[in-house]
C-alpha cells in the first residue's frame, strides 16, 4: 500500500511523523535540575557524623554546667534584630534575609541567636526564675553574606547565654566551657582565645567620641571602608585590616584608658579567673566584636594560623540588651561557635568521628515466603539493637549480595527458596567469604553470637 501513496499523501504522512516527533521532543524535554541556593548546602550523612559529635560535646558540657536547651523560631520580627544588633552593624545593614508577611509585618530569618533568646527571656517572664538563667541552643542561622570558604548563607551555631547575674566568674565560666568543648573536639590547640574589655556603655560612648575627634582631620587617610565606619560604627575601625588604617589606629586613643575603675577591675578579675582555670588567652585591644550590644568582656576564638579571619566563635557581655528589647535591666553574657568552622578544624586535625550508622547484618531472600521471613528476621534483629537491612526491593540473589557488600555488612543471612523449604538459613561471613547452614529458628541467635558487640538499644526516660 505504501508504494501507492500519492505525493500529497506522502507529505501529510511526513508531517504527521514530524509533528509527532516534535510533540515527543517536547514531552521528553528534561525538567530543570534544581540545586541548592548560593551559600546554602545540604548537610550530608558524612557531615552529620561530625555534627553529631559536636552536638554531643555541646550537650554534655552544657548539662554539666547547668544549661537547659532552648529553640527560638527561625524568624523574628525584624525589629528584634535591628534593635538588638544596631542599625549600623554589618549584619543588620547588609546581611539580613528580610521578608514581609502577607499582613505587612517585616520578618527576618535569624542571623544570630542572642536577640531571639533575650526576646524569649522577656516574653516568658524568665526573670522570675532563679537567676542566672542558663540557656543553650544548636540552630541554623542565616546571613546574606558573600559566600566563600567557611562563610555560608545558612550556617549553624552552638550558642550559650547566661542571663540575670553579673559576676566576673560567670564570664570566666562561659569562656572555660567553650574552651573545654573545643578541647573535647580535639581542636583547642588550633585556636587562640582573644579577649578585651569594652567597658560600660558610658565608657564605650565616651571612647567613640574620642575616636571621632581623633579621626576628624585624618578622614582622608582612612580606607573608604573605615571612612564609612567613622560615620556608622567607629569602633569597627579598630579591627580594620588595612595597613594605613592600622598605623593610624596605633596612634589613636586607647579604649583601656576610657574604662572606669569598676570595668577595669571587672576585666582584671575575669583574666585572673581564666588563669586560675588554666585557659590560655591573649589580650587584644583591637577586639571590639561587630555588634552594638556588647559591654565589658568580649572574646573570640581565632584560627591560630589565619587570625581573625574565620574565627571559630565569639561572644561577650551584653548587660543593656534586655532593656533595649523592652525588658527589665538584665545583665548577661553569651557566646556562639560556628559548627561548620569547628568541623573544618576537626577534619584538618585528623579527628575521626565515631561512625554509628554501620550495617551489621544484611538479610537476602528469594520468593514470597523468603521475603516474609526476611522481614521478620530483619525487624527482630533491629529490636535487639542490631543494625539490619534487607534486600527487599532487589530481585536476584546476586544483586542482593552485591548490595550487602557495598553496605559493608560483616554478616549476611541468606534465605533462598531451598533453605526456606528445608527450614534453614545460610549465615555468610562477608569478609572471609565463608558460610554455614543453620536452622532458621536459631539464625538470629547465631548471628548475635558472631557479632559479639554491644547492642544499639535505647531506653526512653534514662
Ligand atoms: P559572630 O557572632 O558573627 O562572631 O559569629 C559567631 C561564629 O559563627 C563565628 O565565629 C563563626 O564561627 C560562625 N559564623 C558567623 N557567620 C558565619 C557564616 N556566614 N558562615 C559560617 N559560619 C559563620
Amino acid at each position: 500500500m505504501a508504494e501507492n501513496n500519492t505525493e500529497a499523501e506522502q507529505n501529510t504522512t511526513d508531517e504527521v511523523i514530524e509533528n509527532s516527533s516534535e510533540e515527543k521532543k517536547q514531552k521528553i524535554e528534561k525538567p530543570k535540575k534544581f540545586q541548592t541556593l548560593r551559600g546554602f548546602q545540604d548537610l550530608l550523612p558524612d557531615f552529620q557524623d561530625y555534627y553529631t559529635m559536636v552536638k554531643k560535646a555541646v550537650r554534655h558540657r552544657s548539662r554539666q554546667s547547668g544549661f537547659r536547651r532552648i529553640t527560638t523560631p527561625i524568624m523574628e520580627e525584624t525589629g528584634v534584630f535591628v534593635r538588638a544588633l544596631g542599625e549600623s552593624t554589618d549584619v543588620v545593614s547588609k546581611e539580613m534575609f528580610n521578608m514581609e508577611s502577607r499582613s505587612g509585618v517585616s520578618m527576618t530569618l535569624k542571623p544570630e541567636a542572642t536577640a531571639g533568646i533575650v526576646r524569649a527571656y522577656i516574653e516568658h517572664g524568665m526573670h522570675t526564675l532563679p537567676q542566672p538563667v542558663q540557656l543553650y541552643s544548636i540552630e541554623p542561622q542565616f546571613r546574606y553574606d558573600r559566600p566563600q570558604k567557611g562563610r555560608f548563607r545558612q550556617f549553624h551555631q552552638c550558642d550559650f547565654e547566661i542571663l540575670g547575674v553579673k559576676d566576673a566568674s560567670i564570664d570566666a565560666q562561659m569562656i572555660h566551657m567553650s574552651y573545654k568543648i573545643l578541647e573535647d573536639l580535639g581542636i583547642s590547640e588550633r585556636v587562640d582565645l582573644q579577649i578585651n574589655s569594652l567597658g560600660s556603655a558610658k565608657n564605650r560612648s565616651d571612647y567613640i567620641e574620642a575616636l571621632k575627634d581623633f579621626f576628624f582631620d585624618k578622614v582622608q587617610h582612612l580606607s573608604p571602608e573605615s571612612q564609612a565606619r567613622l560615620e556608622t560604627n567607629p569602633l569597627r575601625i579598630l579591627d580594620s585590616k588595612d595597613e594605613d588604617d592600622q598605623i593610624l589606629v596605633s596612634m589613636a586613643p586607647k579604649l583601656k584608658d576610657f574604662l572606669d575603675d569598676e570595668s577595669s577591675k571587672y576585666y582584671e578579675t575575669v583574666k585572673d579567673y581564666l588563669r586560675e582555670l588554666n585557659v590560655p588567652f591573649f589580650e587584644n585591644e583591637g577586639l571590639v566584636r561587630g555588634l552594638d550590644y556588647y559591654c565589658d568582656t568580649v572574646f573570640e576564638f581565632w584560627d591560630r594560623s589565619l587570625g581573625s579571619q574565620n574565627a571559630i566563635g565569639g561572644g561577650g557581655r551584653y548587660d543593656g540588651l534586655a532593656e533595649l528589647l523592652g525588658g527589665k535591666h538584665t545583665p548577661a553574657v553569651g557566646m556562639a561557635m560556628g559548627v561548620e568552622r569547628i568541623i573544618d578544624h576537626m577534619k584538618a586535625a585528623g579527628i575521626k568521628p565515631p561512625i554509628k550508622d554501620n550495617v551489621q547484618v544484611f538479610v537476602a531472600q528469594l520468593g514470597e515466603e523468603g521475603k516474609k521471613k526476611a522481614l521478620k528476621i530483619t525487624t527482630n534483629l533491629r529490636d535487639k539493637g542490631i543494625h539490619s537491612i534487607g534486600g527487599m526491593g532487589k530481585s536476584s540473589m546476586k544483586a542482593q549480595l552485591k548490595m550487602a557488600d557495598k553496605c559493608k555488612a560483616p554478616w549476611c543471612i541468606i534465605l533462598g527458596e531451598i533453605e526456606i523449604r528445608d527450614g534453614n538459613a545460610i549465615l555468610r561471613d562477608m569478609k572471609l567469604g565463608k558460610q554455614e547452614i543453620v536452622k532458621l529458628e536459631t539464625v538470629e541467635e547465631e548471628v548475635l553470637k558472631k557479632l559479639h558487640c554491644k547492642p544499639d538499644t535505647y531506653t526512653l526516660g534514662e
